[in-house]
């Protein structure tokens, strides 16, 4: 017989070349306890592009552990490392891709986003090369901030509340290779806070299997990201990957247990707001059944049109409801 670990992997059906990184972890949600795989970090991207090949394949609709490294491939170890040290080609490393098994090209991915578990220190870091002020800063800085409990340490005398995200969430796009620090239709560095625990992001997809990769965590940002950089955390996220049948959409959207989020990234944050109201606008429309007008006129009253971030190569806008309306 062979051991536990070998007869469940059988059981799973996985590739082979995937047995290597088969862990059992115990994982505790309320008083279910599963077993999940661990997809370690060291297979990772730096761009998305359809020429990637699966480093790992899950059955469509199975949870599972992967680990992340911070946005700076750990390079920043300490206060002294600034970011003109670090090479864009090191930035960002989503670990993947997955492939989902039975997927096909032009399905909805359901990335369902069970746990956030940050790593025990983050790096902030400014720079003149970075960021909406960046002309004003006059030299580099980083920072090293501690991750205790729910807090972080910001500096001596303040914790800020941690609000733990992915940034990173992409699949293979239709075409083109984008570094994994850019957002797209085909999501890669969203950098929008409703990422998180118990939020579910849909994704369209354009190669069999989605290809999805995963990195970036912050354990805190807010909206607008306005230095460039959240509080950069390695981290493990626990996620459930699946097909989704009844989602319609050509861009990313986000559902959390209270609200729906449209999203778009765009040259300029107009061209983003707009997208971002158009696809909700269609959403509340389609939901509830009534036509253009009615529901831009209640996007116009009961919706929230807010900025992920102004950082990134492509600005990116966010559009949400809650359910209540719909
Ligand atoms: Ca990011
Ligand atoms: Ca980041």
């Amino acid at each position: 017989m062979p051991p536990k670990s070998m007869a469940l992997h059988k059981g799973l059906g996985l590739k082979a070349h995937t047995a290597k990184y088969f862990h059992r972890v115990r994982i505790q949600f309320g008083q279910q306890v599963s077993m999940l795989r661990r997809l370690s970090s060291k297979k990772a991207i730096y761009s998305f592009t359809r020429k990637n090949r699966p480093a790992y394949h899950v059955m469509d609709g199975e949870t599972v552990v992967v680990e992340t490294g911070d946005c700076f491939s750990g390079l920043a170890r300490s206060e002294s490392d600034l970011f003109e040290d670090i090479a864009m080609g090191d930035v960002n490393p989503a670990t993947g891709p997955i492939a989902v098994e039975g997927m096909r090209a032009g399905e909805i991915l359901c990335v369902e986003v069970k746990r956030i578990k940050c790593g025990k220190a983050g790096v902030v870091m400014c720079s003149p090369d970075l960021g909406i002020l960046a002309s004003d800063v006059r030299k580099s800085r980083t920072r090293i901030v501690r991750i205790k409990g729910n807090k972080a340490v910001f500096s001596k005398d303040l914790e800020i509340d941690l609000n733990p995200h992915i940034g990173v969430v992409g699949v293979s796009p239709l075409k083109g290779e984008f570094p994994t620090f850019h957002p797209g239709d085909y999501g890669g560095n969203l950098d929008t806070v409703e990422v998180r625990e118990r939020s579910k992001l849909y994704l369209p997809t354009f190669v069999d299997g989605a290809m999805v990769a995963i990195g970036d965590v912050h354990a805190a940002m807010g909206d607008g990201e306005v230095c460039g950089t959240g509080v950069e955390v390695p981290a493990e996220v626990t996620v459930r990957l699946s097909e989704d049948s009844e989602m319609s959409l050509t861009r990313p959207m986000i559902e959390t247990p209270t609200e729906w989020f449209s999203y778009a990234a765009a040259k300029t944050l107009d061209q983003a707001a707009k997208l971002a109201t158009h696809d909700l606008v269609r959403f509340i429309s389609d939901r509830r059944g009534c036509d253009f007008e009615e529901a831009y006129m209640l996007a116009s009253v009961a919706a929230d049109l807010r900025i992920s971030q102004v950082v990134d190569p492509l600005m990116a806008a966010k559009m949400s409801i809650s359910k209540r309306y719909l």
